[in-house]
């Protein structure tokens, strides 16, 4: 196995996306294969040295920094197995953790299949989609990686490899959870008691429900129980065309009309497998982030007091009847119809999604000549809450004077506030109204995270939703699987809430 312990080596392995500070550690292993990592934990577990799972580093929660010990980089498991197509059209396929998630997008796609889960970013790994449960556009139509995980391999601080299938383990009603290890051992743990919003979409703290497939425990668990080695997963069959759209409005009420009714039809077309409306995805654009976007695309009307981005998949058969469906929306909601823009082939569709994310590159360019970092959220709430969220996080910017864009995935309620500070002391009034922010969208049952995680720098916002003994319950669940607690430390909870690595 490669080891790599030059500090000039091993820098670009101490940081992810988030630009967390502070990153540090002795070495970085290069495993490659899942009885190295398990072996690796298994010393690591044995000395009390900490490890770090690493992906491709693209997360923005600072789940990849390391405090001390070693960094287990998965790039090296990146074999991709055989593409099996289903009867039913669809597919499955196995893949090494370390597989880059557009390479495997390609790949599926070259066979007629389709992975959807599409967090913007496709150069992370599979692996790190699965630990982060990662999600994006798409997911308003299908859901987030969770569902298309069939199988895991894990490795776990105890040497062991878990292979778990989804439909074979269950937790108890009661909570209890019993996985067996092989020659007779198991782990014996307790599901944390929690529950969890009834939000659309949620990433924040480990899934826990009564009766649940323990596979779940492992999604979304941000390398706080064991690595995943290799993932098996579900594939769809491409669709045969695309209907893309951005709807502009002179108004918001209209607006979020037009959403509501969108959604709803979407989700009655798909409860009764009908050819009627059916999103994939319904994104979001304020007035704030199209004057953005004015500069570079002069074709934003001026009276536009907002835009949604949609996409519907079509065929032959469907696709006339579905643009007059999508018109039919438009005109009935007073869109700036005429200044609209539609479009069914990839030339057009191309030029929709370059200009949804023309937004974040134009955003960092107006930080970058200001010396400031964004500071942006990804709270979600149940559906009738979010025009009151939506409204509050205006107001609540407006009156501090502070300059912000708000986009994404509105199909959702999942809109990203992206507050602009022009100043140090702008950037320390954006991180309180942040935390006001954190603290209505929690009130209003809604979760802290929706689709980044929690890492190292959301713990604090874990504690708001759920409170201390919650995060006990979790800290004792990852001790039931990482007895020496050395994976992951810092992720998801307080390093308050587990004893020193080794000191078990
Ligand atoms: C520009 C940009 C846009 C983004 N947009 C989205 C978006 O729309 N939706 C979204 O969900 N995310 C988004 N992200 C975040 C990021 O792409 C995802 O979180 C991604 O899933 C992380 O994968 P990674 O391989 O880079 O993981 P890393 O950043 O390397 O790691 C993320 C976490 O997972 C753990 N981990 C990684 N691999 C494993 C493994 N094999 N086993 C156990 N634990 C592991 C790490 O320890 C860490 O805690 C975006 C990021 C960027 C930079």
């Amino acid at each position: 196995m490669l080891i790599k312990s030059e500090q000039d080596e091993i820098q670009s392995f101490l940081g992810d996306a988030s630009n967390t500070a502070g990153g540090r550690a002795e070495r970085v292993l290069f495993p490659e294969s899942a009885g190295e990592v398990a072996r690796a934990l298994a010393e690591a577990a044995g000395a009390g040295t900490p490890v770090t799972v690493a992906g491709a580093g693209t997360g923005i929660v600072g789940g990849r920094v390391p405090y001390g010990g070693a960094v287990l980089s998965t790039a090296r498991l990146n074999r991709v197995g055989e593409f099996v197509r289903e009867t039913w059209g669809g597919g499955r396929a196995a893949a090494g953790a370390g597989v880059v998630l557009s390479d495997f997008q390609r790949e599926a796609k070259a066979r007629g299949l389709l992975y959807p889960p599409d967090p913007t970013e496709g150069s992370c790994y599979l692996g790190g989609t699965v630990a982060t449960n990662a999600s994006g556009a798409r997911t308003f139509k299908y859901g987030p990686t969770r569902a298309y995980v069939r199988a895991l391999q894990v490795a776990l601080t105890t040497g062991d490899l878990l292979e778990i299938r989804r439909g074979e383990l269950f937790a108890g009603a009661d909570g209890s959870v019993r996985l067996p290890l092989g020659g007779g051992r198991s782990i014996e743990a307790r599901l944390p008691t929690y529950t969890m919003p009834a939000t659309r979409k949620h990433a924040a703290g480990y899934f826990t429900r009564p009766g649940m497939d323990l596979i779940d425990l492992f999604i979304g668990s941000e390398g706080t129980l064991g690595v995943v080695t290799e993932v098996e997963l579900s594939l769809l069959a491409q669709p045969e065309g695309v209907l893309a759209g951005v709807v502009f409005f002179g108004d918001e009420e209209p607006l979020l009309a037009f959403v509501r009714e969108a959604r709803e039809r979407s989700l009655q077309t798909r409860a009764e497998s009908g050819d009627g409306i059916d999103a994939r995805a319904l994104e979001y654009f304020d007035g704030e982030a199209l004057n953005f976007l004015r500069e570079r695309y002069p074709l934003v009307p001026l009276g536009a007091a907002g835009a949604v981005f949609f996409e519907q998949e079509t065929d032959a058969r469907t696709e006339e009847a579905l643009m007059g469906a999508w018109l039919g929306l438009v005109e009935k909601h007073d869109a700036l119809a005429d200044e609209s823009w539609f479009g069914t082939n990839e030339h057009d569709r191309a030029e929709m999604r370059a200009f949804r994310h023309a937004l974040p590159v134009m955003v960092n360019e107006w930080l970058a000549r200001r010396g400031q970092r964004k500071v942006s959220t990804d709270m979600a709430v149940p559906d009738a809450a979010f025009p009151e969220m939506l409204r509050f996080y205006k107001e609540t910017l407006r009156a501090g004077r502070l300059a912000y864009v708000i986009f994404g995935h509105i199909g959702d309620n999942h809109v990203h506030v992206n507050i602009l500070p022009r100043d140090d002391a702008e950037q320390a009034a954006a991180r309180a109204t942040y935390g006001r922010f954190v603290e209505r969208a929690v009130s209003l049952g809604g979760t802290i995270s929706a689709e980044h995680g929690v890492g190292k720098i959301k713990r604090e916002y874990l504690r708001a939703l759920y409170g201390d003994a919650a995060l006990r319950e979790m800290a004792g669940l990852k001790r039931a699987f990482d007895p020496a607690c050395v994976l992951g430390r810092g992720n998801v909870f307080p390093e308050e809430f587990l004893p020193a690595p080794g000191g078990n």
